[in-house]
């Protein structure tokens, strides 16, 4: 069920802009797993560039990047998924450029990252299959399940249809090819 309240802000929106703020003072590189040799160039290239921009020009950048998810959540209200994989793309170059900065953009941002924001709710996943980490959750839009005890996002919760039990998506046992089934374990022990 979900109401007109239940809408990104945009309070979430400045804290997305603040970890990419940081992000771009100190970016992560050893970012994959199996590293390629134009990946190992590019990340020791990477750590030869002296990044500095002044908090005047981080703001800017900032701003420009909340300007620009102003805009996308007039139509996506309810999910924004932003990322970078080995460069930026429109909306972080735009804003990058917006510092009027003389370095390459290229080497600035964390490689493989993705970052989902919901409504009371960001999270990010730096570097190549990184974890997914928690960086905002308000706790009006968090409930427990009831299986591991810990405190997720609404949207990362379901209810198994027998039970009624409020249980996340890691412990449930949803079976999309039959997409109306939401059950948890000790109501479809058969499925272990
Ligand atoms: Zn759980
Ligand atoms: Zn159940």
């Amino acid at each position: 069920m979900e109401s007109d309240v239940y809408k990104i802000t945009e309070k979430e929106l400045i804290i997305a802009a603040k970890w990419w703020g940081e992000a771009i003072r100190s970016p992560r590189f050893e970012n994959d797993i199996n590293p390629t040799i134009a990946s190992v160039f590019a990340t020791l290239h990477a750590e030869e560039s002296h990044f500095s921009f002044t908090p005047e020009q981080i703001k800017i950048f900032q701003e420009k990047i909340i300007e620009n998810l102003k805009s996308r959540i007039k139509t996506s209200p309810r999910r924004i998924c932003i990322g970078i994989d080995y460069g930026p793309g429109k909306m972080f170059s735009e804003a990058f450029e917006a510092m009027n900065t003389r370095q390459n953009s290229s080497f600035c941002f964390p490689w493989k990252t993705n970052m989902w924001i919901k409504p009371g709710y960001v999270s990010v996943s730096c570097g190549y299959r990184a974890e997914i980490q928690d960086i905002y959750l308000n706790s009006d839009f968090t409930e427990k399940c009831y299986l591991c005890s810990q405190i997720k996002h609404k949207s990362s919760i379901t209810e198994c249809n027998i039970c009624k039990k409020k249980i996340c998506y890691t412990c449930s046992t949803i079976d999309y090819s039959k997409y109306d089934e939401s059950l948890c374990p000790k109501c479809n022990p058969n499925r272990f």
